[in-house]
């Protein structure tokens, strides 16, 4: 049997207390021996610096690093600026991504989607990034259909990219008939779960409802009843995802995607809980 591998992202921080907290967090995570640690990169390029600076540290402490890079808004120049600094850091592998369109708007520069991307990552430097790209259990809100959203992630697996990432879900179902869709659809690349541990409801609904990702009636209701009780509804989230990794694990699947938010105690729980180290 495979063994399970890990893969923990991060946000960029924005000060110094920001940067103290994210290095001890890397440090707890790192015990999991994770494939790679990657790090977010704002829309329009709104973090570019700080992206970096994150990706070169964990690069330097011998670490596996994997810069997120969105197209939106973005010239070609700058684009081959960015992956001229990250092959000089031996940077090898990259989250591309199209990025969510600034309300507003108008132009997109010079790249409408992450197929877009792709093409040019893999025109300008061959073989030389391992890419992943953003997959939709659930689709992403501006898909045309269903279908259409598939027929995208074979586009860009097409096109060159070697595995995928999925927006979180709360229910495996929807996952695993994705697979099944995909699978269907000729897309032979692994698609890795991301999964997303519950720290706050407000804000998992506000930024579910943005990303079309189903926060399910019963687990809506559960974790609106626990109003401020922030510490009671973390104990309840974090059953809730152990529970659905455990599934996914019983399920045979070998990659787990962490979408940490910078803290490690809660995930560490669930890859305990879920038994997603234990030797097979
Ligand atoms: P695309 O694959 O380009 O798809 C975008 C939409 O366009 C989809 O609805 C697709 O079906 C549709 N589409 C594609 N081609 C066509 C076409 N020819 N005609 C019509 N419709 C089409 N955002 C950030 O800003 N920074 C990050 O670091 C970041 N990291 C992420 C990591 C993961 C694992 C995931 C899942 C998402 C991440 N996002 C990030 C969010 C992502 O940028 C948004 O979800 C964005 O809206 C779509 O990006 P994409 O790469 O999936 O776009």
């Amino acid at each position: 049997m495979k063994k399970t591998s890990l893969s923990f992202e991060f946000f960029p921080p924005k000060t110094e207390g920001g940067i103290a907290n994210l290095r001890e967090t890397r440090q707890k995570l790192a015990v999991f021996k994770p494939e790679f640690f990657s790090v977010t990169f704002g829309a329009g390029g709104s973090t570019r610096d700080r992206t970096m600076d994150t990706v070169f540290e964990i690069q330097d402490e011998g670490y596996q690093a994997a810069p997120h890079i969105s197209c939106i808004s973005s010239s070609k120049a700058e684009i081959v600026e960015l992956l001229k600094a990250y092959q000089e850091k031996d940077i090898k592998r990259l989250v591309v991504l199209r990025g969510d369109v600034p309300s507003g708007e108008v132009s997109t520069g010079d790249f409408k989607y992450a197929v877009d991307l792709v093409a040019f990552i893999r025109q300008e430097t061959g073989d030389w990034f391992h890419i992943e790209v953003a997959a939709y259990p659930e689709f992403h809100p501006e898909a045309r259909s269903a279908a259409d959203d598939i027929d995208n992630l074979k586009r860009k697996v097409d096109t060159g990219a070697d595995s995928a990432i999925t927006q979180y879900f709360y229910n495996v179902d929807a996952y695993f008939q994705f697979l099944e869709s995909c699978y269907k659809a000729g897309i032979r690349v692994p698609i890795v779960p991301g999964i997303m541990p519950i720290y706050n409801y407000t804000q998992l609904a506000r930024f579910s409802g943005i990303c079309g990702a189903e926060i399910p009636r019963w687990l809506r209701l559960r974790l609106e009843a626990y109003g401020d009780d922030l510490t009671s509804l973390r104990a309840f989230g974090t059953d809730v995802m152990s529970e659905l990794c455990e599934k996914l694990l019983l399920a045979g699947v070998p990659n787990f995607h962490f979408y940490t938010l910078n803290q490690a105690a809660t995930i560490t729980t669930i890859i305990n809980d879920a038994g997603l180290m234990r030797k097979k």
